[in-house]
């Protein structure tokens, strides 16, 4: 899978051009506030999902005028296509190889990426709630049954929780709570049977990229960590503390993904590189796990990944990605200068040129 072509037109800063990007590692740079950013989520935009960074559709078109609109031309599915998106009345819709497909998350599945962006760091960071969502969104996007599976589990928690609630006014509701929590209990082990398979798959690519960027200094592990280790029993001996809190003590919607650098839990010792690093080999190893099931690569976004990372760390993602197609934006050139292979591309004021 890649970008062979993209133009743009009133996409946020970036009012009108078009790029060839080449088939490896594209450096895109340039000072803040540029466009390099803009110009990543213009291409993640074909995968049909929300913007990586959580913009409003109106805040895409460019201030001042009522409509943008982007093309790419792409290789997928071993054939070259086109899809075209316009952005207008705050509604995003697209085209693909010629024909309408309203809403652009018609476009699903024809366009695969993953993407790294500043704000995953909170993978590694933050709580519990994102780890989860990570190995969810994964699952959604490889396992087509998941994703009504997860929100019959979300239902079922929301019912017995409103049960809860209303047990202490009526006592005799009590009776009812074992038919809720075997429900949940059904709805909870296959969540916690998928994603604890979907970590298993990916512990060993994500190890893999990880000795790759730490040039096999330290070793890159995890594993799930349940609430419970039976769910069934868990919930019939929480009972009593469920109905005094009012909410489900037990179960998927509280477990965690523990992560591991040689060994010491990486949100509490991970240095600042360390924990990029770890939020990219997790990325990286999406991206692998991806393209066996589709048997096609994924394209792989990285926005502003560089800072923070010493020289062999940037040195192993300038060459030695390479099986993907890499867009990686950057402030500095630096050592992109000096890629094996790869293209260069230097933004300003919203304009890209080429740098031979
Ligand atoms: P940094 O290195 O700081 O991450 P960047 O090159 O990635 O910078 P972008 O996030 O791509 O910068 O944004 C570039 C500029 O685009 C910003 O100045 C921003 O205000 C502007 N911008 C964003 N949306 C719009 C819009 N809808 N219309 C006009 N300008 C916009
Ligand atoms: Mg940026």
């Amino acid at each position: 899978m890649n970008v062979r072509r993209l133009s743009w037109n009133h996409f946020r800063n970036l009012r009108a051009g078009e790029f060839e990007p080449c088939a490896g590692v594209n450096v895109i740079y340039g000072q803040n506030a540029q466009g390099k950013t803009n110009l990543l989520e213009a291409m993640w935009l074909f995968t049909g999902e929300r913007s990586f960074r959580g913009a409003k559709d109106a805040e895409l078109v460019l201030q001042g005028e009522t409509a943008a609109a982007l093309r790419m031309d792409f290789w997928s599915e071993g054939r070259g296509q086109t899809a075209k998106i316009t952005v207008a009345e705050g509604r995003r819709t697209a085209e693909l190889n010629g024909i309408p497909k309203g809403a652009c998350s018609a476009l699903t599945g024809k366009f695969c990426a993953v993407v790294f962006s500043p704000e995953h760091l909170s993978l590694v960071r933050g709580g519990p709630s994102l780890r989860r969502e990570f190995v969810d969104s994964a699952l959604c996007q490889m396992k087509p049954g998941y994703a009504s599976l997860l929100s019959g589990y979300n239902r079922t928690l929301f019912q017995r929780n409103a049960l809860l609630k209303d047990i202490p006014r009526h006592a005799e509701l009590m009776d009812t709570l074992e038919i809720w929590d075997e429900r949940l209990s059904q709805f909870g082990e296959r969540v916690i049977r998928q994603r604890t398979a979907y970590l298993k798959a990916l512990s060993e690519p994500a190890a893999g990229f990880y000795a790759g960027i730490s040039s096999n200094r330290e070793t890159l592990s995890f594993v799930y960590r349940k609430s419970a280790e039976d769910l069934r029993r868990a919930l019939a001996e929480e009972r009593r503390e469920d109905v005094l809190s009012g909410h489900t003590g037990a179960g998927p919607h509280r477990d965690d993904v523990d992560i591991f650098v040689s060994g010491l839990n990486a949100r509490a010792y991970a240095s600042q590189g360390q924990k990029r690093s770890v939020v990219l080999a997790l990325k990286l190893a999406e991206a692998e796990l991806l393209s066996r099931m589709t048997g096609e690569k994924p394209v792989v976004f990285l926005d502003d990944v560089m800072s923070e990372l010493d020289a062999r760390r940037q040195d192993y993602l300038l060459n030695h990605l390479t099986e993907f197609q890499v867009f990686l934006s950057c402030c500095e050139p630096g050592a992109a200068r000096q890629m094996k292979s790869g293209a260069l591309f230097r933004m300003e004021d919203g304009a890209l040129s080429a740098v031979p």
